[in-house]
């Protein structure tokens, strides 16, 4: 699997940077944010080095079934799906993506603000 040895992301993967991991399986892996903004922020990745949605290819499509379906489940046991949630994919420097391993921010645990923008 590609991994990139400068990528913070893929340094907590592999457990070289410790991180609060509340999911990891083959494919992904979901831990919780250093800076969280919410009661809940978990940061759900691909355990594969893509460093952003533009460099999602034909062949990482089931990875994003897996990640769809972690976030359904981790709602779940945060205790927030039924109230909802916000999920975000920052990409690039108009949606201020800091950290260049493609992630989901599941944020939740209290109302968002709103509109976004
Ligand atoms: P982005 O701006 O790229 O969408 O989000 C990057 C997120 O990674 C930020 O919310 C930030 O708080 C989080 N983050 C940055 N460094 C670390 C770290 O070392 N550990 C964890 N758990 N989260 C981090
Ligand atoms: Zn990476």
């Amino acid at each position: 699997m590609r991994t990139d040895p400068n990528c913070l992301f893929c340094k907590i993967i592999a457990g070289e940077i410790p991180s609060e991991k509340v999911y990891q399986d083959e494919v992904i892996t979901a831990f919780r944010d250093i800076n969280p903004v919410a009661p809940t922020h978990i940061l759900i990745v691909p355990n594969k080095h893509i460093p952003d949605n533009n460099a999602f290819s034909e062949e990482d499509k089931p990875i994003a079934g897996q990640l769809f379906t972690a976030v359904r489940q981790l709602a779940e046991q945060e205790g927030i799906a039924e109230d909802g949630y916000r999920l975000i994919m920052n990409t690039g420097p108009h949606g201020h993506q800091e950290v260049m391993h493609m992630h989901l921010h599941l944020i939740g645990g209290k109302s968002m603000q709103h509109p976004m923008g």
